[in-house]
């Protein structure tokens, strides 16, 4: 059985002041059977790391560069962060495919460089409502695991987490049912079966869009649901800690 991932994305939000009194509500917190994941912006990381120090709170960054070093003005690379302690890293968050004009190719290139320094990408994928009301539903996500496949390799997603984020869902109170979830995940799996099926099995796939407490209890009913990636909800140390309880 796969260990559920409750992670907060906290996004561009949080100052010192709001993040020392989260981190502090989450390190209250006892026995979670999930692994409990946080991701600050940049600035707060190793704040948030010496905070967490030895608890089993994990961290998580929400980009890295796709190069490893050198002139590149304003990039933080994969071996940066994981001196900081972060063990998963962001990707293709759909904010960052439509606000930053990220492409699969270059999501790709990543991946790999986060592999390369030892760090899980935790990849984002997910279609637009558009998309959805076109039946591209499925063929989206695809498309967008394939990119990544082509370039790191089916068997490299021993050491990926992937989370589906339908666009529609995000940051809009409309989180997708266990149902509409459950029945992506299980599609996502099945297309990994064809290249590899311990992968399948393996790989986590987490739910995110729109998660809360009251919504989230029934998204981990599903079989195929293996965690939630929560933005708005993962601000308040109460209704993150809701969900993880949620979690089992
Ligand atoms: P919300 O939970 O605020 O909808 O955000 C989801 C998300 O984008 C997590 O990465």
């Amino acid at each position: 059985t796969r260990q559920k991932i409750v992670a907060g994305n906290w996004k561009m939000n949080g100052s010192k002041e709001s993040i020392l009194s989260l981190v502090n509500g989450l390190l209250e917190m006892k026995n979670a059977n999930s692994e409990v994941v946080v991701s600050p912006s940049f600035p707060y990381l190793s704040m948030v790391s010496e905070l967490i120090g030895e608890s089993d709170l994990v961290l998580a960054a929400q980009n890295v560069s796709d190069k490893e070093q050198g002139a590149h003005t304003g990039e933080v690379s994969a071996l940066m962060l994981s001196e900081l302690g972060v063990k998963y890293v962001l990707i293709g968050h759909s904010e960052r495919r439509s606000l930053y004009a990220e492409t699969d190719a270059f999501i790709a290139s990543k991946a790999k460089a986060l592999l390369a320094a030892g760090l899980t990408p935790m990849l984002c994928i997910g279609e637009t409502l558009q998309e959805r009301e076109a039946e591209q539903t499925f063929a989206v996500c695809i498309r967008q695991i394939q990119a990544v496949i082509d370039v790191i390799g089916i068997d490299a997603f021993n050491n990926v987490v992937i989370a589906y984020e339908p666009v529609w869902a995000i940051g809009t109170g409309l989180s997708a049912s266990a149902d509409q979830a459950q029945e992506v995940h299980q599609e996502i799996r099945a297309f990994l079966a064809q290249s590899s099926l311990s992968v399948s099995q393996k790989v986590q796939i987490l739910y995110g869009g729109s998660v809360k407490a009251s919504t989230s209890a029934a998204l981990f009913e599903m079989p195929d649901v293996d965690g939630a990636l929560v933005g708005g909800a993962s601000l308040d140390a109460k209704e993150f800690i809701a969900i993880v309880k949620a979690a089992g």
